[in-house]
């Protein structure tokens, strides 16, 4: 089963979708993490993305729509984070997964719009696997460092005040029509994503009996 996580920046997709993977069989597709990593391999995907990401913008559908046909070439138990974003990656999408006889469900991430400034100027990532702390709401035991594999964290530059409101606003105007539009098909469930980490996961592996555990401690 593919998963489709969608809600606003900050809502806590990043964060579930790393819960998950490590406890089920489900791999996670950050569509910002492989722009991320196209920026720093300077391929021509990346050159052509950043002006987008750093004004706070979408990045074309054409050049989404390509990178995901390639990454989803083989995908089955995946979760999409990131991805769709606008109507037409939606369409494009559920023309993809008919090809291939699968279905998704998305998972809509309920939250309310005044907690997101403070969860995305609080937030550091590791830019090595894309792994998200919080200086409140998640702290790594050591300040800038990751508990996992001891790297430093980063600030990313969109996650600053000016480019975080554009990133909302991109979001209403773009990405939030695609809850009804997965609403429509019956293809949604809703969570609470306003509650602690550990509670959103509970939630979402509550509403998604089909996944398949790994074995691995919560
Ligand atoms: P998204 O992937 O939706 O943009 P993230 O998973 O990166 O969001 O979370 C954004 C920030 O909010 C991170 O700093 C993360 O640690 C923090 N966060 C995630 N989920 C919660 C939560 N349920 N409560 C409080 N903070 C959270
Ligand atoms: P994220 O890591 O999901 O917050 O994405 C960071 C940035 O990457 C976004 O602000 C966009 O510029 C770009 N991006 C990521 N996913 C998409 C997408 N599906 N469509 C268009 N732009 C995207």
């Amino acid at each position: 089963m593919i998963l489709i996580f969608l809600g606003p920046p900050g809502a806590g997709k990043g964060t579930q979708a790393k819960i998950i993977e490590e406890r089920f069989a489900h791999r996670q597709i950050s569509t910002g993490d492989l722009l991320r990593a196209h920026r720093a391999n300077k391929t021509a995907l990346g050159l052509e993305a950043q002006s987008y990401m750093d004004a706070g913008k979408l990045v074309p559908d054409d050049l989404i729509i390509r990178m995901m046909e390639h990454e989803l070439a083989n995908a089955k138990d995946v979760i999409v984070d990131g991805f769709p974003r606008t109507v037409a990656q939606a369409e494009a999408f559920d023309a993809l997964l008919a090809a291939k006889q699968l279905s998704a469900k998305a998972v809509v991430f309920d939250v309310d719009q005044n907690v997101l400034m403070a969860r995305l100027t609080g937030r550091w990532t590791n830019p090595r696997n894309g792994r998200v702390y919080h200086t409140i709401f998640n702290p790594p035991r050591v300040p800038g460092i990751d508990d996992e594999d001891g790297g430093e964290l980063i600030q990313r530059p969109d996650d600053k005040a000016e480019t975080i409101e554009k990133r909302l606003r991109e979001y209403e105007e773009k990405t939030a029509p695609l809850i009804a539009y997965y609403g429509r098909a019956g293809n949604a469930i809703h969570v609470n994503a306003l509650a602690d980490i550990a509670v959103v996961t509970d939630e979402v592996v509550k509403a998604l009996p089909g996944l398949a555990p790994t074995g691995h401690a919560a």
